[in-house]
């Protein structure tokens, strides 16, 4: 009879609804349950895990010590030298406080799977054993499924029957709160303020780390923004979306506490209801999408666009043009704005996403890859699955039903999404003196005085230039 269980922590970093966590208490083993969480900088550098993010899971994992110390759960913190070594130090943790069961919440990622396969083995060495439990997803990856049982390569079908498997399993359901444990008689490791090579970017200000922090926005955002989101969700200068996309991403708040608290609000509805609620939980179903096409083609973990013909465009290398987009100076001011939120805070707003992405594929014609890794480099929430599938939404290559040939014009889109120019004011505070019209596009002689650049590819061009260069791939 192993003496205590372990919970190894991942991308779960929470008290509440958290079923490894939930698994080791059930297990009621006498010497208790103790907590795990190894950093590892190796896995954070191949995975381009941003300091910024970094900075977020090591605020939410002293948090976490906290709420566990209150369940009696000591969290031990371990640093792996190597990501081939996190089998090891994670079977020798085990040994130390005779455990035979190790918990963690799968990561659907391919070297993570491998990661865990290695934990499996060496665990098996020492007779113990790792117990994998779905919980990044309300649905697991596998059980939504066409009439022919192959995985959804389109959001709509998959959404709506995501609500039927939803619905048959008995709806969304939360976890027991787990009850104080037995006393280990073990301590807790300080969790270190900072790891050596990924000191932040940026304050942090923007994303209070931790659960407390996660289910308060969770609430107010519920309770004062859920039924106007419809209206609001597509404009960067209002606080209109919830900012919950880093406690999700590192699993600080459960999906399922987010659908059912949504839910609630609407009446007990998933789909239906108030418009709001209906499009935020979409959005939720959306995160799920991605994973589950993660897990379903692991070949887009692999640098690879889903649908493989599209890795045959011909993209343009031009260093000054990316370092332009990088740092928000190509002269087209949304796209900037956009740019520089994501340095000054580590996250931007889906419209900006979407705006700059496609500005980025199909405007500088540059491969979509460079985009993406500069996002996972800056964003608190860079999650492998949304960020991959929204660059390839946006570039076309993905597992969007249009066609490549939907370009945005960014100028009219800085119209429509920014009327009044009130985010571009905010983020390119030299254009901050033009009124709602010059401001989407200032003339030349305005730009000069203002030390704004001419904007460095011209919109028309480039759009032909990008047709031609995807019709030269769907024929090659
Ligand atoms: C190019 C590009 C890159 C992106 N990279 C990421 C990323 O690295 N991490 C990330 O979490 N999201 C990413 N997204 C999706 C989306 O932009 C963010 O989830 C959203 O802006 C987060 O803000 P929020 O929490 O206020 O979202 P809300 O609008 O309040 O939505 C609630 C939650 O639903 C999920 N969600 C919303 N939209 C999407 C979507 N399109 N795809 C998947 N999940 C979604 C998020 O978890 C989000 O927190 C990306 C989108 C694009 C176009």
């Amino acid at each position: 009879m192993a003496t205590r269980s372990l919970v190894w922590f991942r991308s779960d970093l929470r008290t509440v609804d958290n079923a490894s966590l939930a698994a080791a208490a059930a297990e009621r083993c006498a010497g208790g349950v103790v907590g795990l969480y190894v950093i590892s900088p190796g896995d954070w550098k191949r995975h381009e895990v941003s300091p910024n993010r970094v900075a977020y899971i090591l605020g939410s994992l002293a948090e976490l010590s906290g709420h566990l110390a209150k369940l009696n759960i000591p969290l031990l913190i371990r640093t792996a030298a190597t990501p081939a070594k996190v089998a090891g130090v994670v079977a020798q943790v085990a040994k130390e406080v005779e455990a035979e069961n190790v918990h963690a919440g799968i990561e659907y990622e391919i070297n993570e799977a491998a990661r865990d396969a290695a934990t499996a083995t060496a665990l098996g060495k020492q007779g113990g054993k790792l117990q994998l439990h779905h919980d990044q997803v309300i649905l697991t990856p596998g059980t939504v499924l066409t009439g022919s049982d192959k995985p959804y390569t389109v959001f709509t079908p998959f959404k709506n029957n995501w609500f039927k498997v939803l619905a048959a399993s008995g709806g969304v359901r939360t976890l027991p709160a787990v009850k104080a444990q037995p006393q280990t008689g073990l301590v807790s490791d300080a969790v270190p303020e900072k790891v050596a090579g990924f000191e932040p970017l940026c304050d942090g200000s923007f994303f209070a780390p931790g659960q407390t922090a996660a289910h308060k926005r969770l609430t107010e955002f519920v309770q004062s923004r859920l039924s106007g989101y419809k209206a609001n969700r597509d404009t960067p200068s209002v606080p209109g979306t919830s900012r919950l996309s880093a406690a999700l991403a590192s699993g600080v708040i459960s999906p399922r506490v987010c659908l059912q608290m949504a839910a609630e609000a609407n009446g007990g509805k998933l789909d239906g209801g108030d418009l709001g609620a209906q499009t935020w939980i979409s959005e939720l179903v959306w995160r799920e999408f991605y994973k589950h096409v993660l897990e379903a083609f692991p070949r887009v973990c692999m640098n690879r666009a889903f649908k493989p013909g599209w890795d045959r465009v011909k993209w343009i290398d031009n260093a000054e043009w990316l370092e332009a987009w990088k740092r928000g100076r190509t002269g087209y001011p949304i796209v900037d704005a956009a740019q520089r939120q994501l340095l000054a805070t580590g996250w931007m707003h889906n419209r900006l996403r979407m705006i700059t992405a496609m500005f980025f594929t199909k405007d500088l014609l540059a491969d979509w890859r460079l985009g993406e890794s500069h996002f996972m480099r800056h964003l608190v929430d860079g999650d492998l699955s949304a960020n991959n599938g929204g660059w390839q939404w946006s570039a076309g290559v993905g597992t969007d039903a249009a066609p490549y040939f939907r370009i945005f014009n960014p100028t009219t889109q800085s119209e429509k999404f920014d009327p009044q120019g009130t985010f571009i004011r905010k983020y390119v505070p030299e254009l901050a003196e033009l009124d709602a019209k010059t401001i989407h596009d200032p003339p030349p002689l305005v730009r000069m005085r203002l030390n704004y650049p001419m904007p460095i590819v011209d919109h028309g061009e480039a759009r032909e230039r990008t047709l031609k260069a995807y019709k030269a791939a769907a024929v090659s």
